[in-house]
């Protein structure tokens, strides 16, 4: 069949012309995740574990469904993508979290903003698992008022030199690439001075110096970036138009947080900030002897309409601070009946033995869901101004150049 033939409804041509049916992806992500941990069972490494899954998810012909083929995609429909993200949502091993910064924000922020060369160097190695992202955002002074950050930029004949510090950037330990928010006009108003770069994570000029946080482990970074280079190529979209990108890869951070459910390994692993999963909550009050109880049984139920509720939710497109907020109430929820149902034990256990008592983790872990990616206050102020067209929070600075604003 030519590629500009029309399939049956249902199938789509590749851009070599094969034929590929909806059920086809079904059943091909069923078979490959059926598999993927007696695959993975020889490699130890953490970060190898990741690389090696995304190497034969893209071998299988899995990565980047609906991306052009020239740029590492199969070249098929967002209904065959769809179809993927729904069938290996519950399947996801743990590895595959190391690629949500990646694949789920600044890749996408990239094909729909990004020159056709931008396009072909990240794409393909971020589909294979070669690049691992982190997202440099966050800095000391510049949190949920991000426009406030002071990165500073300053180009250099085909370079930008960049100075400043990040904080709260997860992954940065082990990231190849990092997606880069700095100030490149200070006398700009502040959301317009704006640029978004892709960064060599792998450069001397940065410094990435893990966070001990209080479950005991080290998931984000602070990092220090001390004239560390970026080619001017390497600026994606327009210098000082980086603050609609920055937003916009927002959106798609706060959709992606907001249609997971649960862990996969049923929240056994420390594998993403998801909430705990209905099933290890029954489970732990089975062995507890607690399902007799009406308390336990009313939050067991309303944990389990959340988990059901949650995907429902983003299929029908809610606006994604919704979908976030909704996540980081379930997973307060869920571990709060952990807690109940563990006792003194669910907070009380050898620092650095995480493994001891996943439940324990959750508890302390489930309170940093309500910032990340933008906290619950920020959710609600969007949705007020963005969705119920409430009046905009007061702000004088708008159309101050930053650098004449006020600042501790
Ligand atoms: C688990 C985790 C992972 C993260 N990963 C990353 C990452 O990979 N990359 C990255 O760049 N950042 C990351 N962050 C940082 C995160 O985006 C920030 O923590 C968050 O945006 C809040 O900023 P802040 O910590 O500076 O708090 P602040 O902005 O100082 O806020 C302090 C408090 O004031 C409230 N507040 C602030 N402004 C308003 C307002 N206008 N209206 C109402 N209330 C307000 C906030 O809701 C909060 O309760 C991560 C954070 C966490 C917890």
């Amino acid at each position: 069949m030519s590629p500009s033939a029309d399939p049956a409804p249902g199938r789509s041509c590749d851009q070599t012309g094969a034929v590929t049916g909806v059920d086809e992806i079904e059943a091909a992500t069923q078979a490959f995740y059926a598999t993927i941990d007696d695959r993975l069972a020889g490699v130890s490494d953490r970060i190898e574990r990741g690389r090696t899954y995304r190497r034969l998810l893209a071998e299988a012909g899995l990565a980047g469904l609906a991306y052009p083929t020239d740029i590492g995609g199969r070249g098929l429909t967002a209904e065959h993508a769809a179809a993927f993200d729904r069938v290996s949502r519950p399947l996801l091993p743990p590895e595959d979290a190391m690629f949500a910064i990646g694949l789920g924000m600044a890749i996408p922020t990239i094909v729909a903003h990004g020159s056709v060369d931008q396009q072909r160097r990240f794409v393909p190695p971020a589909l294979r698992g070669d690049e691992i992202w982190c997202q440099l955002y966050s800095e000391p002074g510049a949190g949920s008022d991000l426009a406030g950050l002071t990165c500073r930029a300053v180009r250099d004949g085909d370079e930008w030199i960049v100075t400043g510090q990040k904080v709260w950037t997860s992954g940065a330990q082990h990231a190849d690439l990092g997606i880069l928010i700095a100030r490149t006009d200070p006398s700009l108003p502040k959301h317009r001075g704006i640029t978004m770069f892709a960064i060599d994570m792998r450069q001397p000029g940065v410094t990435v110096r893990p966070l001990v946080q209080m479950t005991g482990v080290s998931e984000f970074n602070e990092v220090f970036l001390d004239e560390a280079r970026v080619p001017a190529e390497w600026v994606i979209g327009e210098v000082n138009g980086g603050w609609s990108l920055a937003v916009a890869l927002l959106a798609h951070e706060r959709s992606s947080l907001g249609r997971g459910t649960t862990t996969a390994d049923g929240g056994r692993s420390k594998a993403g900030r998801q909430p705990l999963p209905f099933t290890a909550l029954l489970e732990r009050a089975t062995e507890q002897g607690r399902l007799d109880d009406p308390n336990v049984r009313q939050e067991l139920a309303a944990v389990y309409m959340g988990e059901r509720l949650i995907p429902w939710g983003a299929q029908r497109g809610l606006h994604p601070s919704i979908g976030k907020l909704w996540r980081t109430i379930q997973g307060r929820r869920a571990a709060q009946l952990a807690h109940e149902l563990g006792g003194a034990v669910a907070t009380a256990w050898e620092v650095g033995d995480v493994d001891a008592d996943v439940f324990a983790y959750h508890v302390l872990n489930c309170r940093g869901m309500s910032l990340g990616g933008g906290t619950d206050e920020i959710q609600r102020n969007t949705l007020g101004e963005r969705v119920l067209g409430l009046p905009r929070e007061p702000g004088p600075d708008r159309d101050t150049p930053f650098s004449e604003l006020l600042r501790n």
